[in-house]
């Protein structure tokens, strides 16, 4: 094998979307699970999807191509079967792809792995679970197979691996610390830069994101000691280390002292030109600068990314443009979009455009500015019309909140709330409720299919959803249950269905990106300063309220969560659109009470997810984001109830935040933990109305009457009766009728024994 040159490259992007332009891997990888194509099909598709990626990523003029960020469900479950730690209950399953899947999803016998956050993106990755039985062994063939593909292409191939630090810290571990199996780990790391060096591979890149975490000076120690012994290796290939979604920090100093060839760093999120001036032994390394925003929509600053990409070249022998982390986060592009304005199309850049930002940033710094002097001024048109345009600054609504005064956001205290409001409802002890969302059946998509295609007109729409409502009110009535909901049939989705009635958003036609394996969502763009033009729930929830004398509660989605899942503006900070979209759903809470509706809802399950990084960050992300829900639910009368849903029990962080959000009553999900969050609750001071999930919905089993009874006395053991709420732990969409049915008879039946 002749020696491979490692020479620097000038423009990439760090890894790429795979479900596909048109969603085309989904919609096989389930027809494959539904037994409708076969393996070869499948992977045909995947194929066909990688090839067009190499051949656009090629023409664009990117010079190193990511390899191997294609996975059919999941790039941490990819690095598992890379390192032979798939879970022993999935071992007897003969087939790999069929044994891969059944770690992402489970079968009938097997449960799949968990599912968490990847960093503070909408991503969800699979948790790989390690044990003190876990042999890791080497499984590099997918990935080889996936160069030798690329390399046969001519695609000038670089392999992407997920690093031993990050794998290992965000697997859930038992009978070692994390890190204490990182030894294991080096030696397979170093067979595998063989292999594909070996393969003609000049370029690994190794992803750890966990870099721009906080790191104790002994998890430093273990980097510097890791990437030490991985470039000793013989015969490998040029090794860049990408760390992305934020700063790395003490880490970049660690990386910079190893013989690591090239260290991407995030120029977005983390990291700006000073701090790695001031790590002078990167000089002689590739830097790899993401430059170019790979997980918001936003069109780039190319002058200040020019010059930012000029600075660098000061501290680096070599640089390449990139984005900053992979463009998984972003739809793949523009041009199919036809209902975008053509100011607001002007100012966005998805997939396909940033990857042209790449290739336009790299000429600019390597031919001169000249050399892309018309892109360049059509940047500076598009910037400059997004500043001029009305939109992006609604005098009313900033003259509004700069009017807040603190009162804004306070209610009387709770205890005298709480009598005025058991006054208006009447409440046996311990009221039993749902979350929201009853089974979205397949009547209530065709019906919102229809109304989009212009089949039926909108007031077929309102009649069939009115439908709907009546009948998830009279089943909640013969169930005997407390506190009803109208069961948000309306509702797609639970952030898209306020985007979409909220000026200051857009959205997407075919903007989808992965959230996890074949599931994908189409955040709204917030562009602009946001109000509302109307009501967006009354009609629905009196509507449901007029079939029933029970509280009907209005539901809304708080700011935080509608903020968590869009593509926010980057022209002003978090906090400020958050006040905004609070603002609107103020006003929403107020039209509710109006309307006589006794119990509001401002559900945050993001509230955790937004949660930064770095503990540095965190309190100030804490006061502003309860601030915000506060803001949005201190509109109404003491004695309206506010109720506030987060779909988890780990709360960790932010904790004291539960209290400061000043809910009258507060569901969780609890059922998994065992009500033992409770007691982390307690001691945060928070003393409301709390609602811990009794039973398990993520789960299609119906929990018996005697389970459901037991969870209730567990809850009892840490709340007092007066603050205890009975419900399931999330909402009920996702099952079916009949579960649903037979799982809440069995709730109230165990509400009443216990009473
Ligand atoms: N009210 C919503 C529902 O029941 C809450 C969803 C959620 O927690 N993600 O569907
Ligand atoms: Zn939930």
């Amino acid at each position: 094998m002749t020696a491979i040159s490692h020479s620097p490259f000038s423009a990439t992007v760090l890894g790429l979307p795979r479900v596909g332009p048109r969603r085309e891997l989904k919609r096989a990888t389930e027809s494959y699970w539904a037994g409708k194509i076969d393996a070869a099909r499948l992977h045909e598709t995947a194929r066909a999807l990688r090839r067009d990626q190499y051949t656009e990523l090629i023409s664009a003029g990117v010079d190193s191509v990511p390899v191997g960020t294609f996975s059919y469900y999941d790039q941490m479950l990819d690095t598992a079967a890379l390192l032979g730690a798939l879970p022993d209950r999935v071992a007897g399953i003969e087939d790999p792809l069929d044994r891969y899947f059944a770690a992402a999803r489970g079968t009938e016998s097997v449960e799949p792995l968990e599912m968490t956050k990847w960093f503070d993106t909408n991503y969800h990755y699979l948790v790989p679970e390690i044990g003190p039985e876990t042999t890791f062994t080497l499984h590099p063939d997918e990935l080889l197979a996936q160069l030798a593909e690329a390399i046969e292409l001519a695609v000038p191939a670089r392999p992407v691996v997920i690093g031993p630090i990050t794998f290992l810290k965000l697997a859930k571990t038992t009978g070692a610390a994390a890190l204490d199996r990182v030894g294991e780990l080096v030696p397979l790391y170093q067979e595998l830069l063989r292999r594909l060096a070996a393969a003609g591979a000049a370029w690994v890149q190794i992803d750890e994101p966990a870099l721009v975490t906080d790191l104790t000076a002994d998890e430093l120690a273990v980097l510097r000691g890791v990437y030490t012994e991985l470039t000793a290796s013989a015969n490998r290939p040029a090794i860049l280390v990408a760390t992305y979604f934020g700063h790395p920090g003490p880490a970049l100093e660690a990386l910079a002292g190893t013989e690591v060839e090239g260290v991407a760093i995030d120029l977005v999120a983390g990291a700006d030109v000073a701090d790695v001036a001031a790590v002078p032994a990167l000089v002689n390394k590739l830097l790899v600068a993401g430059v170019v925003d790979g997980r918001n929509v936003w069109r780039t600053d190319l002058d200040h990314a020019l010059s930012t990409l000029a600075t660098l070249l000061g501290s680096a022998n070599s640089v390449a443009v990139s984005t900053s982390c992979s463009l998984l986060h972003v739809p793949y592009t523009l041009a199919v979009e036809t209902q975008l304005d053509d100011a607001l199309r002007s100012w966005l850049a998805f997939g396909a455009e940033k990857i042209a930002e790449v290739r336009v940033l790299a000429a600019g710094l390597n031919s001169g500015t000249e050399s892309v002097a018309a892109e360049l001024a059509a940047a500076r048109a598009a910037a400059a019309s997004r500043k001029a345009d009305p939109r992006i600054g609604n005098a009313q609504v900033r003259a509004r909140l700069a009017a807040l005064g603190p009162d804004a956001v306070r209610r009387a205290p709770a205890e005298q709330r709480r009598t005025l409001q058991q006054g208006r409802l009447q409440l046996p002890p311990l009221p039993t409720t749902t979350i929201g969302s009853y089974p979205q059946t397949s009547a209530i998509r065709l019906a919102r299919a229809a109304l989009r295609k212009g089949e039926i007109d909108r007031a077929e729409y309102v009649r069939r959803m009115r439908n709907e409502i009546g009948e998830v009110i009279a089943l909640q009535e013969k169930l005997e249950l407390d506190v009803l909901v109208h069961g948000e049939p309306e509702r797609n989705d639970m952030v898209q269905y306020f985007a979409e009635q909220l000026d200051g958003f857009a959205a997407t036609e075919l903007g989808w990106v992965q959230s996890y394996g074949t599931r994908c969502v189409r955040p709204p763009i917030l562009f602009g300063d946001v109000s509302r033009p109307a009501a967006m729930t009354v009609d629905w929830i009196t509507y449901a309220q007029s079939l029933t004398d029970k509280p009907v509660k209005g539901m809304l989605t708080g700011p935080v969560t509608i903020l968590a899942w869009s593509f926010v503006r980057d022209d002003q900070s978090l906090a400020d659109s958050a006040r905004q979209v609070a603002l609107a759903i103020r006003d929403e809470t107020v039209d509710l009470q109006n309307a006589g509706i006794r119990i509001v809802q401002v559900d945050e399950p993001a509230l955790r997810e937004l949660l930064p990084l770095r503990v540095a960050d965190q309190q100030a992300y804490l006061d502003w984001s309860v601030h915000a829900f506060r803001l949005a639910t201190s509109g109404v009368a003491d004695s309206v109830q506010v109720h506030t849903h987060l779909c988890y029990s780990e709360f960790g962080e932010v904790i004291d935040a539960i209290a400061g959000l000043d809910a009258d009553v507060t569901s969780i999900e609890a059922a998994r933990s065992h009500m033992e969050v409770l007691d982390d609750l307690n001691a945060s001071g928070f003393d409301a109305g709390v609602g811990p999930g009794v039973y398990d919905i993520h789960s299609p089993r119906v929990p018996g009457v005697e389970e459901i009874t037991g969870s209730l006395r567990a809850a009892l053991e840490a709340v007092p009766a007066e603050r205890l709420w009975v419900n399931p732990d999330c909402g009920l969409k996702t099952r079916g009728p009949a579960e649903v049915e037979a799982a809440l008879r069995n709730m109230v039946a165990a509400a009443r024994s216990v009473r």
